[in-house]
């Protein structure tokens, strides 16, 4: 055992189809995120570190060097998908409700423009990644992207939702087409858990 565990699924892998399909969500729950835990274990098991992976994160540039490397990839990979399992749902998609909602049409002027936003920049994250709408210092929303694992908390920003590009995601059922993937995965965003999100980091 180490310090980070891999956090149950709160629903059924089967539960966000036909969007992301059964086999997908359990090879990318089981196999990929298993495996950023269990080597972000191994490269700071001679280390004092925060229980919370965010917190981890946030601290990144006071790490030993030798561990940086990892903690960027793994300890990214497994707060990273830790976000992203809590914000989907078999009830999914439609349009945000509550104060992130506002927060939303605040920032970006509709939904629609924010949707297209993230899209388009998740569409466009060259290789491996993520697409992110994230909460700045002084508290505004604003999308990114990122490539590999690389977390928007390591930058003093605050992962609201993201978008996993990598192929593992999506490749069994969409193969290249991750713009069909990006369609389809709109739909399995629980607005009450983004908000829920929202209120608990502003
Ligand atoms: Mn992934």
């Amino acid at each position: 055992m180490g310090t980070y565990s891999l956090p149950d699924l709160p629903y059924d892998y089967s539960a966000l189809e036909p969007h992301i399909d059964a086999r997908t969500m359990e090879i990318h729950h089981t196999k990929h995120h298993q495996s950023y835990v269990d080597k972000l274990n191994a490269a700071v098991e001679n280390l004092d570190t925060p229980d919370d992976v965010e917190d981890l994160l946030r601290n990144f540039s006071s790490l030993p060097d030798e561990v940086k490397t990892a903690v960027r990839n793994q300890g990214g990979g497994h707060a990273n998908h830790s976000l992203f399992w809590k914000i989907m749902g078999p009830n999914g998609g439609g349009e945000p409700t509550g104060e992130i909602a506002d927060a939303i049409n605040s920032a970006f002027g509709s939904f629609k423009e924010f949707q297209d936003e993230l899209t388009n920049a998740a569409a466009n994250q060259f290789g491996s990644g993520w697409g992110w709408l994230v909460l700045d210092g002084s508290g505004n929303l604003r999308v990114e992207a990122r490539p590999n694992q690389d977390s928007p908390l390591m930058d003093g920003l605050t992962p609201i939702l993201g978008v996993d590009v990598w192929e593992h995601a999506y490749y069994l059922k969409y193969q290249n087409r991750r713009p069909e993937y990006l369609q389809a995965w709109w739909n399995t965003v629980d607005w009450n858990a983004v908000n829920q999100r929202f209120l608990s980091v502003r």
